[in-house]
């Protein structure tokens, strides 16, 4: 009698698969009938990994390395098909001859079985090559499934925020006070560089809520900006089914949609280009550590590129400080010696930005906003207040009803009162929008007052002061020969 090892994969692409368990059934009953002994702690299974590279099998790695301790505590290995302990040829045959070779552990097919002598290893590896096709072949045609049914126009179950399904199997329709704080979000993140963070609590502030009925977290909106459902797109296969990790995305599907788009694809687009640009994937170095504040916003005087930002450390104390170099210069294509250190231009810009919020002598530009999205901050805020009646009136149903006491009625007349007058209040806030140029200006220096309440704030990242200070200003420009710093400013305007 031999000592065995089972080895059972089941790939996440196969519908057809026998199951881990009927897989573990059937070659246990083969073992004991060919005088195989399989102890329980030599069945390794890898469920639900893709076959194709061996190493993202972790059973099948511990499997390997058991094997190479000398003596081998099992003498064969019995999978159900040779499809099943790898993926392509090359791999199968250096795991064979190596188990084979150095082991003395022979691989047995249930379902295949192999001749010995010279024509056996020739078959082995046909019914190898075979399989091999098969796995290329079947993943395509999973793909190809998948986009067919997308194309077809198959919906989620539950649509994101701002839609509604309607009919069960019609595309979801929108459900238009909901699209309009998708746009409200489109809109802050494109066309006025907010962070996440910011317009999460900006919709708070208006008492908006997610799908769920929840406040807006800065990942309910990270999620929103990237959904392509909002421009009339379909996306599939973004995540894992079993673990919900998000996919590469070159497996992602993304497809035309027949539902209406809430958004331009314009909208989209920017929006996506913003956050490749901003995203930093967890794990690398913050972002503070190699980004200025200043980064891409300082040209040269000379020939206008930009000043490309190096880091320094300062000989006496080991700090930390920065220097800007043209970007030409450093190519041989700019002759002006324009370098500054960080530790003169830093107080520069703020004391610049100080003494135009103090003299509120002002010159800015207008720069159009390309795409336009129409947010009716009044009209949101009109709702809520609707909202608060009807809540209202449900409320005196309640109590007239005997639903509920007195207490329990005054309790909620006072909250919807609260509720009331901290919506008023907002709405007297608003500042209305009239186009003429005091009012422009007053909005400029309101914003210039925000950035410079950041620039001084410690919880701001370099990376979030960057944001703020671009989306006011378009470009600085510093001049050694006479030692002015020149700041451009411009305000978005909707054409
Ligand atoms: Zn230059």
């Amino acid at each position: 009698m031999k000592i065995g090892a089972l080895y059972i994969r089941v790939s996440t692409h196969m519908q057809e698969e026998l199951s881990p368990e009927s897989q573990k059934k059937l070659l246990l009953s083969y073992a004991k009938s060919h005088d195989i002994f399989v102890p329980e702690e030599f069945i390794f299974m890898d469920l639900g990994i893709s076959g194709r590279k061996a190493d993202k099998r972790p059973d099948f790695q511990r499997m390997i390395s058991m094997a190479k301790s000398k003596p081998s505590p099992f003498q064969v290995i019995v999978v159900w098909k040779f499809s099943r302990f790898a993926r392509n040829q090359e791999e199968s045959i250096v795991y064979k001859s190596l188990l084979r070779k150095q082991c003395g552990v022979d691989v047995i097919s249930k379902s295949e079985s192999i001749m010995d002598g010279p024509f056996g290893s020739l078959i082995e590896r046909i019914i190898e090559w075979n399989d091999e096709f098969y796995s290329t072949n079947l993943s395509e045609e999973v793909f190809r499934g998948m986009k067919e049914k997308a194309s077809r126009g198959g919906y989620q179950s539950r649509p994101p925020l701002g839609y509604k399904i309607k009919v069960n199997g019609e595309p979801p329709v929108i459900v238009e006070e909901e699209a309009k704080i998708i746009r409200i979000i489109f809109n802050k993140y494109v066309n006025e560089h907010c962070s996440f963070f910011d317009i999460a609590r900006y919709l708070n502030s208006l008492g908006l809520k997610t799908s769920r009925n929840k406040p807006f977290e800065t990942r309910s909106i990270e999620y929103i900006v990237q959904n392509p459902t909002y421009c009339g797109m379909i996306r599939w296969n973004r995540t894992e089914n079993e673990t919900n990790r998000i996919k590469s995305k070159d497996e992602w599907i993304i497809e035309e949609g027949k539902h209406e788009a809430i958004i331009s694809k314009d909208m989209f687009e920017a929006a996506q280009e913003r956050y490749q640009s901003t995203y930093k994937p967890r794990g690398t170095r913050p972002s503070s550590t190699y980004r200025h504040w200043l980064s891409g916003l300082l040209k040269c005087p000379s020939c206008g590129r930009t000043m490309i930002v190096k880091n320094m450390r300062k000989k006496s104390d080991g700090s930390n400080y920065s220097h800007f170099v043209c970007y030409g210069y450093c190519k041989g294509k700019c002759l002006a010696k324009t370098s500054i250190s960080s530790l003169k231009l830093e107080p520069a810009v703020l004391s610049s930005l100080e003494e135009v919020l103090r003299t509120e002598n002002i010159c800015f530009e207008y720069k159009e906003v390309i795409i336009v999205e129409e947010v009716d901050e009044k009209a949101l805020l009109d709702e809520q207040l609707a909202r608060l009646k009807s809540m209202e009136q449900r409320m005196k149903d309640a109590y007239r009803a005997g639903v509920d006491t007195l207490e329990e009625y005054k309790e909620n007349k006072k909250f919807v009162e609260n509720e009331r007058a901290s919506i008023l209040e907002k709405i007297n806030n608003i500042i209305p929008e009239v186009a003429d140029d005091a009012s422009d200006k007053k909005l400029m220096l309101s914003k210039i007052k925000n950035v410079y309440e950041a620039l001084q704030s410690d919880s701001c990242s370099n990376q979030q002061k960057n944001e703020m200070l671009r989306s006011i200003i378009e470009k600085i420009v510093y001049n050694r020969e006479n030692d002015t710093l020149d700041v451009y400013y411009y305000l978005s305007k909707t054409a």
